[in-house]
């Protein structure tokens, strides 16, 4: 059986897989809501007389509404959608009446309460012709749509690619004057090149405001919005100015602290969380405070790039809200206590240095962890009880302490 025995040929997966790459590289999915999409949402509302407006991104397993008019939630499973159509076939699909459509009569969103009669999607194209989603009119009536209106709706789906491809070359977030995530995740990288290399500390913190939602639903998303601002000026009030602040998604910010090391970073995470604990947003709608759960993570021999400081940060920080949020926590405190951290399993080749670097034995290192490594030699005596590890293919090295050894196997602890 091959694919093209499932309606799949070869080049169909091949073109999934660039349009997918093409998605991903544009790094969108779950970026911060933004004026120019809602704009967008709302013309389309308004120009077509229809309930719902859409702008959606589609990966290989759901759909996401970067803006959505008229409709709730922020995404739905692909296999749910009208417009996987509309990705698969990259051409735009009108059905005037989904009662009428045997693809669609028994949809959950037609016999549901969701009530969908009319939908219209053309293809949100990128420059290179990948379909990476839709721009969408739906209605709970069924009605016709010319090719005027076609039209129209391909140039509103146009200007949404303008303003994606906008949204790619802005390094700041308009509304909260953070870095936007693609430009902070490119700054962060060469921050953490220039500690790599020079051997000093960094430290990653991520941290979600606190219960936002109810923010939004108690008091207007307006105010939401000057919430989001008071927390983003207040992290920049209390950080140096060669920090990193960035805004990740929605209520969502990440800081990259240089110099900095695990504890020092907590102690910051700290003064961040009181800091926006202490502060009030007074407007119109009354005097609103928040809280935020943050997490931490530093550099570490299994941590050196921003998407695993990233992934171990926000692990610390779902923990926090776990724990009852308005709080913080390390990544590395949620690592077992018996000083054996999480390792990965290797086989790699490495090199024991000591005696003033004039010795060097070579090594297997079999796990390696943010903290230590396991390292097997054909000897262990002779070894001192510390030494330098150096591990070629890691492009590492770095001090180390013997906490247990036996003849062949060494543990030990970074420095
Ligand atoms: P938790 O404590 O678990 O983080 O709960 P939460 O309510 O903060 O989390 P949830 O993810 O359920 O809600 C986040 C809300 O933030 C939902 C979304 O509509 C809102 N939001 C996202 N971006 C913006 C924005 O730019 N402005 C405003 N006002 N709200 C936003
Ligand atoms: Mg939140
Ligand atoms: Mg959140």
């Amino acid at each position: 059986m091959n694919a093209r025995m499932f309606g799949k040929s070869a080049e169909t997966v091949q073109r999934e897989k660039e349009r997918l790459a093409a998605l991903e590289s544009l790094d969108l999915l779950n970026s911060p809501r933004d004026e120019g999409f809602d704009r967008i949402v709302r013309l389309i509302q308004q120009v077509f007389g229809v309930e719902i407006g859409l702008v959606s991104l589609i990966d290989a397993h759901r759909q996401w509404y970067q803006a959505c008019a008229g409709l709730s939630g922020d995404e739905v499973p692909r296999e749910d959608t009208f417009c996987r159509y509309v990705v698969h076939n990259e051409e735009p699909m009108v059905i005037q009446d989904a009662t009428q459509d045997s693809r669609f009569v028994s949809h959950a969103a037609v016999t549901g309460p969701e009530h969908i009669r009319f939908y219209a999607g053309v293809p949100l194209k990128t420059r290179d012709g990948h379909t990476i989603g839709t721009v969408c009119a739906i209605d709970r009536r069924p009605r016709s749509f010319g090719r005027r209106d076609l039209s129209i709706l391909q140039e509103l789906a146009g200007a949404a690619m303008d303003r994606i491809e906008l949204l790619q070359a802005a390094s700041t977030d308009s509304l909260t004057e953070a870095l936007t995530r693609r430009a902070f995740k490119r700054e962060a990288e060469q921050l953490i090149a220039a500690a790599l290399r020079h051997r000093h500390d960094l430290s990653c913190l991520v941290f979600d405001v606190d219960h936002f939602k109810a923010v939004n639903d108690s008091y207007g998303h307006a105010a939401g919005d000057e919430v989001l601002k008071m927390v983003a000026a207040t992290c920049r009030a209390n950080l140096r100015t060669s920090d990193l602040l960035g805004r990740l998604g929605g209520e969502e910010f990440a800081v990259v602290l240089s110099h900095i090391g695990a504890d020092d970073a907590m102690r910051t995470a700290e003064k961040l969380r009181a800091a926006i604990a202490a502060r009030f947003v007074d407007g119109d709608f009354g005097r609103i405070s928040v809280t935020a759960s943050f997490g931490g993570s530093a550099l570490s021999m299994i941590g050196r790039d921003i998407e695993t400081l990233l992934a171990q940060a926000d692990a610390a920080m779902y923990r926090a809200k776990g724990d009852g949020r308005n709080r913080c926590v390390s990544w590395t405190s949620m690592q077992p206590a018996d000083g054996m951290g999480v390792r990965r399993r290797v086989l790699k080749a490495g090199s024991i240095i000591f005696n003033d670097r004039r010795s060097t034995i070579d090594c297997t290192v079999k796990s390696i962890g943010a903290d230590g490594a396991g390292i097997m030699v054909s000897n262990s005596l002779g070894i001192p009880p510390e030494f330098i590890l150096a591990i070629k293919a890691e492009r590492l090295e770095t001090e180390c302490k013997v906490i247990s050894s036996d003849r062949q196997n060494l543990e030990v602890a970074f420095r």
